[in-house]
């Protein structure tokens, strides 16, 4: 029948949507691992560590796509649990412990949970996958110890409405972090880097994704977003407190902190 003709076409239509989608995000995976020469992972850690996460702790973690900051905040508090085992006031914190990756994409967010069962940690209670806008997020005020937005800010419409939203969701004494890519004020290295930038990035575009438009899209939407200093002062606008930032290679990528107080 036309019905069952068309539930099949559905299934397979979102199958094929699933597999692009996969493509999407692999080729994602390795176009930062080019650009960036494999830093961008090391640029994930220090976020993770300038976090001390620790057993119990909810955090949320926005734009968090396939889960690469999520994975490295739960690993980070099985290290601390596993060294303390025999410790009484860890022991048993861990059920506890919930990390949220909220993405406004679901498809994203689909690759991530396949990611987490490669990585056994499929039946993980303490990872939560939720759809939502960075804009207008659907957790609770003061319900988070950590909030985390890894290359997620820059292309967001309303970067008032994101920090606003992470004060209402942090609990008093909650920490915002904030990676991404920022701007080069070093001589001669900032000529190197545009260099880079606009000629280097795009060409690996092309080559490596078959996409140059969208890395130099990707170029002039770094030029855009507020510089170090800018940033920080819309932090503190939003209500975070002792706000500072961390230049990595020169300002190619910054990290940004806030406290809520
Ligand atoms: N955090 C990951 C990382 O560092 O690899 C993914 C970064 S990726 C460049 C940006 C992510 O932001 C995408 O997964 C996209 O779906 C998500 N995103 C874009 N706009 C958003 C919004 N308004 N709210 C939540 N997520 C958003």
């Amino acid at each position: 029948t036309s019905f069952g003709f068309k539930e099949v076409r559905e299934e397979e239509k979102s199958k094929l949507v699933g597999n692009v989608f996969s493509s999407v995000a692999s080729n994602y995976d390795l176009m930062n691992d080019v650009m960036s020469a494999g830093l961008h992972r090391l640029w994930k850690d220090r976020l993770v560590s300038k976090l001390n996460p620790f057993p119990g702790m909810k955090h949320l973690d926005v734009a968090g796509g396939t889960g690469d900051i999520a994975f490295r905040v739960l690993g980070s508090i099985n290290s601390i649990s596993r060294g303390a085992m025999q410790d009484v006031v860890t022991e048993g914190l861990d059920d506890e412990t919930r990390i949220y990756v909220c993405d406004i994409n679901p498809n994203m967010l689909n690759v991530g949970k396949k990611r987490a069962a490669e990585r056994g940690l499929g039946e993980d209670h303490s990872l939560l996958w939720v759809e939502g806008d960075a804009e207008a997020l659907s957790f609770d005020d003061s319900s988070m110890d950590g909030y985390t937005i890894a290359f997620g800010i820059r292309n967001v419409t309303h970067i008032e409405k994101v920090l606003a939203e992470a004060y209402r969701v942090l609990k008093r004494g909650g920490r915002f972090l904030c990676l991404e890519l920022s701007h080069v004020d070093i001589p001669g290295f900032k000529q190197f880097y545009d260099y880079y930038s606009f000629s280097v990035i795009p060409a690996l575009g092309e080559l490596v994704a078959g996409d140059r438009q969208s890395y130099q899209y990707l170029v002039e939407s770094i030029r855009r977003f507020p510089n170090q200093e800018t940033f920080a002062g819309m932090i503190s606008n939003a209500g975070f407190q002792k706000v500072e930032y961390e230049n990595l290679v020169g300002g190619v990528v910054a990290i940004h902190s806030g406290l809520k107080l």
